[in-house]
């Protein structure tokens, strides 16, 4: 599979080649198509790998086709897609590579993350926030706030879920998919990514993804 094989739209395909990609790295190759199909699915992926792209593209490629900009007049506001990374700069380098491939699109990615003030993060949340990302004590801070709500969300994204339960995140990731109005997991597309598969995340992904998950290492 190439990038023009993916059946991604123009202005996705225009920012990846500005982003210089010319050609999907294996974890791109395979996630796409399963992604693009709707299928949950916990992949083993280290960093460096390019799986950033490979759950990014297929989102927003589906939130673009008939997408609706975020209304930035609401005092709440319903993202479609959340992403949950557990340090400051990995959910910044999601983040970064999300407003990369959303660049002239009505998709809006904002990023929030703990250790720095609420106030610059509540008002970027209100200018309109269709795909959120964040680690997860400031992204329940958000949602406890009522700056989001999860109704909407279509999409769930635990990239590094290795490295969140070492950093003693599994009871706020709990919290976070049991929120009231997040979809049952039967309603929403969920992507696990980890380096390592042990136990603890082979019990994460059998409650957080459908029983029919696909597993790509
Ligand atoms: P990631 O594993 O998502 O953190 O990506 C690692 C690095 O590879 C990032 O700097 C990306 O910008 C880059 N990258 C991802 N996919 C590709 C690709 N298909 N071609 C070239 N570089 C890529």
């Amino acid at each position: 599979m190439t990038f023009d094989e993916a059946a991604l739209c123009e202005s996705l395909r225009n920012n990846i080649s500005k982003s210089g990609y010319v050609k999907p790295t294996p974890v791109q190759k395979h996630g796409l198509p399963i992604i693009s199909a709707g299928r949950d699915l916990m992949a083993c992926a280290q960093t460096g790998s390019g799986k950033t792209a490979a759950f990014l593209l297929p989102i927003l490629q589906q939130l673009m086709v008939g997408g609706v900009a975020a209304s930035c007049f609401s005092e709440t506001q319903e993202p479609e897609a959340i992403i949950v990374a557990p340090t400051r700069e990995l959910i910044n380098q999601i983040y970064m590579e999300a407003r990369k491939f959303a660049h002239g699109t009505c998709v809006r990615p904002v990023v929030v993350y703990g250790g720095v003030s609420t106030g610059y993060q509540i008002r970027e949340i209100l200018r309109g926030c269709n795909v959120l990302c964040g680690t997860p004590g400031r992204l329940l801070d958000m949602i406890g706030r009522g700056k989001v709500g999860l109704s909407k969300v279509r999409y769930l994204v635990l990239d590094e879920a290795d490295r969140m339960l070492d950093m003693g995140f599994e009871p706020d990731m709990r919290r976070l998919v049991g929120s009231p109005g997040m979809p049952s997991k039967e309603n929403r597309q969920t992507l696990m990514f980890s380096a390592t598969y042990p136990e603890d995340i082979q019990r994460m992904a059998a409650d957080f993804l459908k029983a029919d998950y696909l597993f790509l290492a």
